[in-house]
């Protein structure tokens, strides 16, 4: 189907079943049963390559970073190519090679045929770790964090309209409390005011912004054009995330078969346009964007030792820091981080990680039955609860419990409030966990 084959770096199941045209591992929306939040009458395809590549012992192979579709190729036989590189190599020495029990003669072999196909001249994909090439953080986020000091970012809701009354008013209201303010792009695939322009807002407003971009709605020359322009809106945070599918959003549906890159990809395309100077295309770019390059992370979306290997690969490929989804658990939150420090990237990433108070029961039954990758323990549910109209102050205390919990953890570098449109919530999160800045 793509023209590209991968069989063998996705143990030897094809990835383009997922509805999200994922071509790098799963997104973060396999629900309990490991389905696909999209269809949920079928397993997560991405969730069955990561289980038969551990059964086969293939897991390292899922960290190399493969290239978006060529669209000119979608719908062709990958075996002519196969043959052409095949014969390249020689088609005696291609076979004896291959049957040889010289592992890596075989396996050098192998790869002068495949590793050609599946890695163009314009992508280079591997699966190493590429330090960012640059020594001064270009942004105030950036450089706290390369401080040490334990941050706190937040989101703020952009607006369904053209006026930014609101939006100014929830700025001004979070500002002294945090070091930076995302924005989202079109978050549940519902329209509203773009990241962009908040950012550009939040810059008036003297705050640091977090540009997210969702590649569900972005195109590889897109993406390249937006980011170029970022730097002269004061914008130098971006967060590259994969998006919600258009299927969550509303009627009538947008085509859920417009993925042209994932996230991965986003991150490997906008790294190497920062540190090497190059375009997609491979032509170079005389003033490179500065970017302090961040993605998402689902530490429960699936086992943590599965999540671990995604995570692994977003840091190879160019993100410097993750912003998680809502932790509730902050128990279970140490299983996927030893499962980062076995991979040995928690100095090679900063990780905030994502709290929300609760502001009611029917806000936590909402994030723990409806929220891919969210789920909330029974002690949290049971007591939001039973607070009855007390419900806020006990979502505020379960937040600050866990902010205390997390604070102390190897590895995590800060917190990112997901306020829910409870703006006002932040101050007294912040003030009473004692991370208030003097
Ligand atoms: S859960 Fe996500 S990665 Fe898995 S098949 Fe569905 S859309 Fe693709």
């Amino acid at each position: 189907m793509c023209g590209n084959c991968l069989l063998q770096e996705t143990a030897f199941i094809c990835p383009m079943e997922c509805p999200k045209g994922m071509r790098n591992g799963p997104c973060g929306g396999i629900t309990p049963s490991k389905n696909c939040y999209v269809d949920e009458t079928r397993k997560c395809i991405w969730y069955c390559i990561y289980k038969r590549a551990e059964q086969l012992g293939r897991e390292e192979m899922l960290l190399e970073v493969l290239p978006p579709l060529d669209w000119e190729k979608v719908g062709t036989e990958t075996w002519g190519e196969v043959v052409r590189q095949v014969r390249k190599t020689g088609t005696a020495k291609f076979i004896k090679d291959i049957l040889s029990k010289d592992k890596e003669k075989k396996s050098k072999t192998w790869d002068s045929v495949f590793k050609t196909i599946r890695q163009p001249d314009w992508w280079q994909g591997d699966s190493d770790y590429h330090a960012p090439d640059y020594k001064e953080p270009v942004s105030e986020l950036e450089r706290r964090l390369h401080s040490g000091e334990f941050v706190v970012a937040t989101e703020v809701t952009p607006p369904l309209n053209a006026n930014t009354d609101k939006l100014a008013k929830d700025i001004e209201l979070v500002k002294p409390y945090v070091t930076a303010i995302n924005f989202t792009d079109s978050s549940s695939a519902r329209p509203k005011m773009s990241s962009i322009a908040c950012c550009k807002v939040a810059n008036d407003h003297t705050v640091e912004p977090v540009l997210q971009i969702a590649a569900r709605d972005t195109t590889r020359t897109g993406l390249q054009s937006d980011i170029i322009g970022v730097n002269e809106l004061g914008i130098f945070n971006v967060l590259c995330i994969t998006g919600d599918s258009a299927k969550v959003g509303p009627s009538p549906m947008s085509s859920m078969n417009i993925l042209d890159i994932d996230s991965v990809q986003m991150l490997w395309l906008l790294r190497r346009m920062r540190d090497e100077g190059i375009y997609l295309d491979g032509r170079k770019m005389k003033n490179p964007p500065k970017l302090f390059l961040g993605t998402a992370s689902s530490p429960f979306a699936s086992e943590p030792r599965l999540q671990a290997i995604k995570d692994h690969k977003k840091v190879n490929a160019g993100a410097q820091f993750f912003q998680t989804n809502l932790v509730f658990d902050d128990d279970r939150l140490d299983l996927w981080l030893e499962q980062l420090d076995k991979r040995n990237i928690l100095d090679k990433v900063y990780i905030l990680i994502g709290i929300a108070p609760l502001k009611s029961f029917k806000v936590a039954e909402y994030l723990h039955t409806k929220v891919p990758g969210v789920s909330l323990p029974d002690n949290i549910l049971s007591r939001m609860e039973k607070a009855g109209e007390g419900a806020p102050e006990e979502g505020t205390q379960i937040a600050l419990e866990l902010i205390e919990s997390i604070k102390k953890k190897k590895g995590v570098n800060g917190i990112h409030i997901m306020s829910l449109g409870w703006e006002s919530v932040v101050q007294r999160i912040v003030t009473d966990s004692g991370l208030l800045r003097k």
